[in-house]
């Protein structure tokens, strides 16, 4: 039977619009990753722990995750402070203090990483830490670790110098890393090198590391290109995107072709949602970003039946749903398609780590862990 479509109007600066989607494709996976989930619910645990301890409030290093609504709420429901330097945490004090609140001494470190001069910093003021990093991520760290201990010079593949991830990852060996651009990088970060020119002090010893979210395909053509002016790169042989970022990817290249108009969940501060918007643009030549549903422009929805809906891996589910909800109050025979498969992964939660005394620390088996 032939689908009834309902046509609304919106009235809009441009003129009034017929909103005429008829089917949504909603990418699948989407959202929240095992990284993700584990972070935030670290975060939520600890703040709830604290609170019943008399600590008061946490605070986590650096967003939790690049999510705007996530940041958000956490600092709304649980009285979470977020700091972009273990240095600014008495002005976070000072503030918490103004509204009634309190902030302790535990600090959680986001999913993105950390460089070890964090903690080091950490453990000088004798913060307790709890360290929500993605296992992905300490897995390139290791990497880091392991050949710059080796001598060799590491090229990180990363969209940009100021991402934490980048920044954590190269802090394990600054003198020996320099952050690449990849193969038609669009952020034009000017501290970026460029493979095609970037030079290393040894070309026998030299390794390529990459950022865990970044466009498969053009990360590929730089480990190729950067293969092709050092003969004797060592790529490790788990390649460092993880499997969210790819997953995701996959989900928009099989339902771009049956869109007109592609929308990506995301916030602008998340590398892997900013890929599947790039993404999205080069395989529909109409992709939007969206922070959620209330961005959405009538004007765009001019002639299109046909929408597909992703989010980055720190995008909430309920602001998807929010997207699915926009397009049914504009009708109600709104077709929803939605194929593929949730991943089955999950992370261990972090434990918090409380500082330890100097003499406990030197005597054999020293430390301590509290849950
Ligand atoms: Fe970990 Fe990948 Fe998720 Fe980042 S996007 S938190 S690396 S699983």
């Amino acid at each position: 039977m032939e689908q009834v479509t309902r046509l609304r109007t919106q009235r809009t600066m441009a003129g009034t619009i017929a909103v005429v989607v008829e089917t949504l494709y909603l990418a699948k996976p989407r959202g929240f990753c095992a990284g993700v989930v584990m972070a935030i619910e670290a975060v939520k645990d600890q703040a709830v722990a604290a609170r019943e301890r008399g600590d008061g409030g946490i605070a986590v290093y650096h967003d939790i995750v690049h999510n705007r609504t996530v940041v958000s709420r956490l600092e709304s429901e649980l009285g979470v402070s977020f700091v972009e330097d273990l240095g600014d945490l008495e002005v976070a004090r000072r503030r918490a203090a103004e509204e009634g609140r309190d902030v302790g001494d535990t600090v959680v470190f986001s999913a993105h990483g950390v460089s070890p001069v964090v903690r080091q910093h950490a453990a000088e003021l004798g913060l307790a830490t709890v360290d929500a990093t993605c296992p992905l991520v300490t897995k390139v760290h290791n990497e880091a670790k392991k050949y710059a201990r080796l001598g060799y010079h590491i090229l990180l593949v990363g969209d940009s110098t100021a991402h934490q991830e980048v920044i954590g990852t190269r802090g394990e060996a600054p003198e020996q890393t320099t952050v690449v651009a990849v193969v038609g990088n669009r952020k034009h970060d000017p501290l970026l090198a460029d493979p095609n020119s970037v030079e290393v002090p040894d070309p026998s010893k030299v390794v390529v590391l990459t950022q865990t979210t970044l466009s498969v395909d053009d990360t590929m053509k730089t480990v190729d290109l950067l293969k092709r002016r050092f003969p004797e790169l060592i790529v490790p042989p788990s390649d460092d995107l993880c499997f969210a970022t790819k997953n995701r990817q996959d989900a928009v290249r099989t339902i771009a072709p049956s869109v007109d108009l592609f929308l990506v969940v995301t916030s602008e501060a998340s590398s892997n949602g900013m890929r599947l918007v790039e993404l999205a643009t080069d395989l529909t030549a109409s992709a939007r970003r969206i922070e959620s549903a209330l961005d959405i422009e009538p004007a765009w929805l001019d002639g299109v039946r046909t929408v597909g809906v992703t989010s980055a891996a720190s995008t909430p589910d309920d602001l998807v749903q929010a997207v699915v909800a926009f397009f049914r109050s504009h009708n109600q025979d709104l077709r929803v398609v939605e194929e593929g498969e949730w991943e089955n992964i999950a992370f261990r939660k972090p434990r918090r780590v409380t500082p330890v005394p100097e003499a406990e620390a030197a005597a054999p088996g020293g430390g301590e862990t509290a849950p």
